[in-house]
């Protein structure tokens, strides 16, 4: 079974020495509406808690804070490095990881959708007052999920949403990334179960009921159909990195979160593509009769 999952960038306005209250101003995803605020992991009762160059992994079990410590930095290696990005800041503060002993209090604690089997929050602080160094603006990031029946679910689920935080960091202070192009370069870093996904994906293309990339490239929130969504999002963005190579990609993905429209974020970011989008469309099609 393939877990679904939820992200979201926030951005929260601070005044110089004293909170002026705090103001939401980007939603890229409609679950902020309701969202609002960010989570804290204020309530989480687990006491084991183990600190790596980029994280703190808190947990109900030292074994499995160790653990994680360990391969989520190598990870976030391989992540980047699967993108394109070379060297990433070190993650100051470091990205909080809570890693809740059941579903209800990771819910309670993330504000998840009922789906969701994991939540990345990345919430950009910007003070009006420069900091003595400069900027002032500071990124906070933590990954919420819950412990699972197996270590390489476990695995899984936290690549997908550390994949949303490293992709959220490449492309800028506060990016606008498309639902599809966010989920999609997820869904490639999981790992777990993606040759399912490619197998239902030509299931569809052959019967022709796969979803237009009309309507995929320009989906604000998550179709009834999630899981088809979640598969074809990261076969367009496997197709795109595999034929363009990932600086083509990543001038795309800056693109297209910069609200430049599909079409023209298309045939400008990849060199050797002129065409429309369903000429696009055809592309991936061929892509995946082939390669999948
Ligand atoms: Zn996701």
């Amino acid at each position: 079974m393939l877990p679904y999952f939820h992200f979201f960038i926030l951005l929260i306005s601070r005044g110089g020495k004293a909170m002026r209250g705090m103001m939401v101003f980007v939603s890229s995803f409609p679950v902020l509406l309701f969202l609002g605020t960010a989570a804290t992991g204020a309530e989480f009762g687990g006491k084991a808690r183990v600190e790596t160059d980029n994280f703190i992994v808190m947990a109900y079990d030292i074994g499995v804070a160790r653990k994680v410590g360990r391969d989520i930095e190598r990870r976030r290696g391989e992540i980047s490095r699967a993108l394109g990005i070379a060297d990433t800041d070190p993650w100051r503060p470091r990205c909080r990881v809570y890693i809740h002993d059941n579903w209800t209090a990771y819910r309670r604690e993330s504000g998840g959708p009922y789906w969701s089997e994991g939540y990345a929050q990345h919430v950009v602080q910007r003070s009006e007052t420069p900091g003595r160094n400069g900027s002032a603006d500071k990124v906070v990031r933590a990954v919420f999920m819950f412990e699972k029946d197996s270590y390489e679910e476990l695995v899984s689920v936290l690549s997908h949403e550390l994949a949303h935080l490293i992709f959220g960091d490449a492309l800028g202070p506060c990016p606008k990334i498309p639902l599809w192009l966010n989920e999609g370069v997820a869904v490639s870093n999981q790992g777990d179960g993606l040759e399912d996904y490619r197998k239902l994906v030509k299931r569809k293309v052959k019967s022709g009921s796969f979803i237009p990339l009309s309507i995929l490239f320009s989906e604000g929130k998550y179709p009834e159909e999630r899981k088809l969504f979640y598969a074809e999002s990261a076969s367009v963005v496997g197709m795109m990195l595999q034929t363009y190579g990932n600086v083509q990609f990543l001038t795309f993905a800056r693109l297209a979160a910069k609200g430049v429209p599909v079409r023209r974020a298309l045939n400008d970011a990849f060199s050797s593509f002129t065409g429309s989008v369903d000429e696009f469309e055809d592309e991936w099609k061929r892509y995946v009769i082939e390669r999948h």
